[in-house]
């Protein structure tokens, strides 16, 4: 379809980065072309409103960020960052856990959600889901509820869709 063209037309694959075995995926291709980012971004948005649309969209650093943001505009909804720790004053909420190659935090700002909020999340990459599952489990910790996500591309190899499932999750990608 449209939208798998366009993201599999657009990536940059780097080899060994950030370590060795490892096959980077860089979506900066996307991004810097206006039309293809814009064709993305509106196909998202379509869906997203198909599905009956949401109060927010929190996208993941850091190009998430860059996600969440278009997206959000084109929906009219609201846009949430969720950092990488340490990058926010406190109070935040914070959520720990293991990712493809390290251990990581993320939080965001108490006020950034109310309860009840259809909430969106965006990422560029879903790996072994270990982000997207604790960002959903912050917005849940703030009364939000996920209703979906999205992503451009889904490693299949790293069992994201599995853990996604888990926590019951649904996703969307671009391409796999
Ligand atoms: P996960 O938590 O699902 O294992 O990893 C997903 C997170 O790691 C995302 O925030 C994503 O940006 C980053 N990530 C993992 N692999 C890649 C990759 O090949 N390319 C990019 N751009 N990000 C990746």
């Amino acid at each position: 379809n449209e939208i798998t063209s366009v993201v599999s037309t657009h990536v940059l694959e780097t080899p060994d980065f950030p370590s060795e075995g490892v096959l980077f995926r860089d979506f900066t291709p996307l991004f810097c072309d206006g039309s293809a980012f814009a064709r993305v971004v509106d196909l998202i948005a379509e869906q997203v409103t198909a599905k009956g649309g949401v109060d927010l969209v929190a996208g993941i650093e850091a190009r998430g960020f860059l996600l969440c943001a278009a997206i959000g505009y084109k929906l009219g909804a609201g846009v949430v960052p969720i950092r990488k720790a340490g990058k926010l004053p406190a109070p935040t909420v914070t959520e720990s856990y293991a990712l493809e190659y390290a251990e990581a935090t993320i939080e965001i700002g108490p006020h950034a959600v109310n309860k009840g909020d259809r909430v969106l999340l965006v990422d560029d990459v879903l790996a072994t889901g270990g982000t997207m599952v604790a960002a959903a489990t912050l917005m849940r910790k703030l009364g939000a509820e996920v209703v979906d996500s999205w992503v451009l591309l889904e490693i299949e190899a790293l069992g994201g869709a599995k853990a996604m499932q888990a926590a019951d999750l649904t996703f969307n990608t671009a391409m796999t």
